[in-house]
């Protein structure tokens, strides 16, 4: 038998032109502070149409300094869906607040505006909404329940939503530009606003030597080798969104027989396919039967928030159960494609 290599589930798409960047931005000498940082800012802040961008270390750093600008803290409860990065249930423990955990509708794998209704109460002071696996949650029932919504595009970068881009209907939304995300800058994230004196709160609080009058600082900045990185992958965000949707469009057309449930977007919004996400009977036997054929598929989430903080979630049980993500990132090759495509319908009979 030839050995077959894996292909892996995620990989980060990068190129000559980020490498130069990197190199240019050492030879400057200028590789803590200086031009970069505010040009990445402006490139992704345009990109979403919003009013401005502070870069930070991480997404979750992000996500916490956008709670603390929102005035987040002990006593302050925050909902999140349970079916989600773990990093939101950290970023809100940080500012000391409660995470709530509300359930997700099941077809979209977002929060459930019904769930996130019924789980608010007067200590409520934000909802964290991630459009999850490259697909706007339901934005509009979420917006009339009240509290600020923080959006969480980090799957999601400038997917249009009943014709307008995602980042815009909240008071703030946070971005992440880890290795495998939409765009990268190896570690990384983003605070965006078109609320001027939010995004100025939020930035000040992730420098120590702005002084703000009371209050923890933290030293989250980006760097300029980071930022560097980020504009060359921000100019590529169209290149990239452009080979997600033909590598989607394939899955969809060449996988129509299989036993599976495909993704099928709502048509009042886009899908950007930062996942391709199947469900499935038999995760766990379909994914060790995927690895054999050299194909790494993954439960895309690790585990529901609500299975360490108790509570019903019924939605994100069964995504749980049936979730399984293929390989779909931009460096993906025609023959790995087939690859996949040719494994899945070997498996799922
Ligand atoms: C990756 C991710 C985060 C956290 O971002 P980091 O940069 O890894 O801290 C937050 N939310 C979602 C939906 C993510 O996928």
């Amino acid at each position: 038998m030839t050995s077959l290599s894996m292909i892996p589930h995620s990989r980060p798409t990068l190129s000559a032109a980020e490498a130069n960047a990197v190199a240019d931005t050492i030879r400057s000498g200028m590789i803590g502070e200086g031009e970069r940082v505010p040009a990445f800012e402006a490139a992704i802040a345009g990109l979403v149409g919003v009013g401005g961008g502070a870069a930070v270390s991480s997404g979750t750093a992000a996500l916490h300094l956008a709670l603390l600008a929102l005035g987040v803290g002990p006593k302050d409860e925050v909902i999140l869906p349970s079916y989600v990065c773990a990093a939101l249930f950290h970023a809100v423990s940080m500012t000391g607040a409660k995470p709530v955990v509300a359930d997700i509708d099941p077809q979209t794998f977002n929060l459930d505006p019904t769930s996130a209704r019924k789980r608010l109460s007067r200590q409520t002071r934000a909802i964290i909404v991630p459009h999850l696996f490259g697909l706007p949650a339901d934005i509009a029932p979420l917006s009339e329940l009240g509290p600020p919504l923080v959006e969480d595009l980090a799957h999601t970068l400038t997917a249009s939503y009943r014709g307008r881009s995602v980042g815009r209907a909240g008071r703030m939304a946070i971005c992440s530009f880890y290795a495998t995300k939409l765009i990268t800058t190896g570690q990384g994230g983003m605070i965006l606003s078109s609320d001027r004196r939010l995004l100025e709160k939020a930035r000040a609080l992730g420098r120590y030597d702005k002084v703000l009058k009371k209050g923890l600082k933290f030293n989250y900045q980006m760097s300029e080798t980071a930022a560097a990185i980020g504009i060359v992958q921000a100019g590529r965000l169209k290149e990239f969104l452009d080979r997600r949707q033909a590598l989607a469009g394939f899955y969809l057309r060449t996988l129509d027989g299989v036993r599976a449930r495909l993704p099928l977007p709502p048509p009042d919004r886009e899908h950007h396919f930062y996942r391709f996400v199947l469900r499935v009977s038999r995760l766990a036997r379909n994914q060790s039967l995927l690895k054999e054929r050299g194909i790494a598929a993954e439960r895309p989430i690790f585990l529901p928030l609500h299975r360490w903080t108790g509570g019903r979630c019924p939605g994100a049980d069964e995504a749980y159960r049936s979730a399984l993500s293929i390989p779909i990132y931009p460096s993906l090759t025609d023959n790995e494609r087939d690859r996949v495509v040719q494994a899945l319908r070997e498996v799922l009979v």
